[in-house]
């Protein structure tokens, strides 16, 4: 292609919205797609590498592969959350990993009493390689200082830990697709198994809705206390909005306010 046709190729594609570069070699999505590789055979006990024909769905499905390892094999094999994260690193199943630049599993104490879930990776996170470090993380930074809590705290009780349903960032900030998120959430569940937070709080519908595993809106969801089954534990659930959406629409922020207060009381008073 010639200079002055690549330059015109590029003027479309801004005019047709495009606003990032997602990789450094062009992908033709109109070829066929090839044929997966077979499965590897499983090697020894340490986190291995899922291929996407086994993995376990969300929803009580059968491995599609048994025998191969899948995420929720990989994940349950992890035993803290070091490992969990080194495992993600070698995850080559989830598609979202080819186009994102950094993993993106957690921040914040993981000791704190108050565990955060949000949905997805941005284009900030994915730079940093940490969950909500963009603008909708420092508005949830000032919402959290509101009532005493920061990423940053020492000590359990005024410290939080975050991280998302999906570890990589959907290119172009797309919704994931259910295989791409029924991949990550063995993950996300291994980690609350692990963590043992007292209290887990959803930023937005996507980990309400996955979590509590009902389809209702954040608008009906937030606001309530739910119980979330992790291992033995029961751990109440608090919905919430997601900071992002907070940015979009500033009047809903006297409902966050609301609920953030309702967090503040949960830990006052089941103080231990
Ligand atoms: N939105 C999310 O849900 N998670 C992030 O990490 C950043 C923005």
């Amino acid at each position: 292609m010639k200079a002055e046709e690549a330059a015109a190729a590029i003027e479309w594609l801004v005019e047709m919205g495009a606003d990032e570069i997602i990789g450094s070699e062009p992908v033709n999505r109109l070829l066929a797609v090839p044929a997966p590789k077979p499965p590897e055979p499983a090697r020894n006990a340490a986190p291995a590498i899922a291929r996407p024909s086994a993995i376990v769905s969300d929803y009580g499905n059968a491995p599609t592969s048994p025998g191969s390892s899948d995420a929720a094999a990989i994940a349950a094999r992890c035993a803290s959350l070091a490992e969990i994260e080194q495992a993600l690193m070698r995850f080559d199943a989830c598609a979202l990993k080819k186009t994102a630049t950094n993993l993106c599993f957690a921040d914040g104490n993981p000791e704190a009493q108050v565990m955060l879930i949000g949905e997805a990776p941005g284009r900030d996170e994915d730079i940093q390689g940490k969950p909500f470090v963009g603008r909708s993380g420092q508005l949830l930074d000032r919402m959290l200082a509101a009532i005493g809590l920061s990423r940053h705290g020492q000590a359990p009780e005024d410290s939080v830990y975050i991280s998302n349903v999906i570890f990589w960032r959907p290119p172009g900030n797309r919704t994931p697709t259910d295989q791409e998120t029924l991949m990550c959430l063995p993950f996300l569940r291994r980690a609350i198994e692990i963590k043992r937070p007292r209290l887990l709080v959803c930023l937005g519908a996507t980990p309400a809705q996955r979590l509590i595993g009902r389809s209702d809106g954040i608008l009906k969801l937030r606001g309530r206390w739910f119980d979330f089954t992790s291992g033995q534990d029961s751990i109440p659930l608090l919905a919430t909005l997601h900071p992002a959406y907070l940015l979009r629409q500033p009047a809903q922020k006297r409902l966050a306010w609301r609920d953030f207060l309702s967090l503040k009381q949960k830990l006052k008073a089941d103080a231990h």
